[in-house]
């Protein structure tokens, strides 16, 4: 099976995990901090925080900007149920605000209308939390001009986006948020197994990220509560967690990052290709805005009317090809169904939803195995 999607490992990766194995620290040793000094690098953020998954970055990113019960947090249905999830670790209420049908983004327009509706209401949410779906940029000057008209704080759920940009910003410089997140899990841009990480380029949002990441604890005597009682002593301050990433995976983490540049050029390489064999045939080509540059995270088509998506995401499949779908709607999920959400709530989404399927699309993804994806494609349109 070719897969939608898989790491790049390569023997300078290996290397940098060796090394750690064998240093004085697995965890909590000087790894995690050069990792976040890259990733501040690489984006343009001032401050970054490593953490055990982006969906303990998110967790903690609302948190640190106190999203609670009677809060409501409004992301998008079309992502990893982890980006609503978070808002009920919280305590907080989740609504959602209809994508844009090109962009699978956010629609800065529907935003616009539902904040207006919600104000009237009285129910406006303290966090928005956009999704850069596949690694294209969000519209955020506009996101973030309308959350500022409301006073409302902006997390970037940028879990496909590391290496992306908007015209000259990078994707995670958090230029109109609060707090940008990025995944490492394996099918993303770039990997450490399992991790992610928060960028801010407010010191206390960055400051609180980190208290929350290891059990609310600090050993820093300036934001001690009483004298310290000797060189043992360390104060909780708050209800944290273990969210703490191992020097194992941030020592492979900063070492995919020297070639993230190259990594994401691979994927456009590849997305042209794709693009060239897809001219006039019965299916839509994943739009790319012009002013800015996706990551790549994933290569989605949608399919022409008439086409069954079940029977050529089967035929696929039977094919060797290891197609997927992102994603299932949030909303439609049973889980969601208690919070009074159905069919037709949010019409681009499920539209989008219904003929849409991920074709492999990874750094590694070689030229025979690519050709032979098109292939399966042209066969199950009938070409
Ligand atoms: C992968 C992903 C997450 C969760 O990432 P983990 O690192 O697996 O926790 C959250 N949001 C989106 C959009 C994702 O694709």
């Amino acid at each position: 099976m070719i897969p939608y999607g898989r790491q790049d490992i390569r023997p300078e990766d290996i290397e940098a995990v060796t090394e750690v194995l064998k240093s004085d620290f697995l965890t909590q040793g000087p790894a995690v901090p050069a990792f976040e000094a890259a990733i501040c690098e690489a984006v343009s953020a001032r401050h970054a925080v490593a953490v055990s998954s982006a969906t303990a970055a998110l967790h903690i990113a609302c948190l640190a900007l106190d999203l609670g019960p009677g809060d409501w947090l409004w992301t998008s249905p079309i992502t990893f149920v982890a980006s609503a999830n978070v808002g009920i670790y919280c305590g907080a209420k989740v609504d959602f605000v209809d994508i844009d049908p090109e962009t699978f983004n956010m629609s800065p327009d529907a935003l616009e209308a539902k904040l207006r509706d919600a104000e009237a209401a009285g129910r406006l949410p303290k966090v928005i939390m956009p999704v850069h779906m596949a690694g294209q940029p969000c519209d955020m000057e506009k996101i973030g001009a309308l959350a500022r008209r409301y006073g409302i704080r902006v997390i970037e759920d940028a879990s496909h986006g590391i290496g992306g940009r908007d015209g000259a910003t990078p994707t995670g410089a958090c230029a109109h948020s609060d707090i940008a997140v990025f995944s490492f899990h394996p099918v993303k841009i770039i990997t450490t197994g399992e991790g992610g990480a928060a960028t801010t380029n407010d010191p206390a949002l960055a400051e609180r990220m980190a208290l929350l990441r290891s059990h609310g604890i600090t050993r820093d005597p300036g934001r001690m509560t009483r004298p310290s009682e000797g060189g043992w002593y360390y104060e909780q301050l708050e209800l944290g967690f273990n969210y703490r990433m191992t020097d194992i995976q941030a020592a492979l983490g900063r070492s995919q990052m020297r070639h993230l540049g190259e990594r994401i050029d691979r994927r456009h390489e590849r997305a042209a290709v794709y693009d060239a064999a897809f001219d006039g045939w019965p299916l839509k080509r994943p739009w790319q805005r012009p002013d800015a540059r996706s990551a790549y995270h994933l290569y989605i088509v949608r399919l022409d009317d008439g086409f069954d998506r079940g029977q050529v995401f089967a035929a696929l499949r039977e094919a060797g090809i290891g197609v997927n779908v992102h994603y299932i709607p949030v909303h439609l999920q049973p889980f969601w169904r208690q919070f009074g959400f159905g069919p037709g709530d949010f019409p681009s989404a499920e539209a989008y939803y219904a003929a849409a399927i991920t074709l492999p699309l990874h750094a590694t993804l070689s030229e025979a195995d690519q050709s032979q994806v098109i292939s399966a494609v042209g066969a199950a349109l009938g070409r």
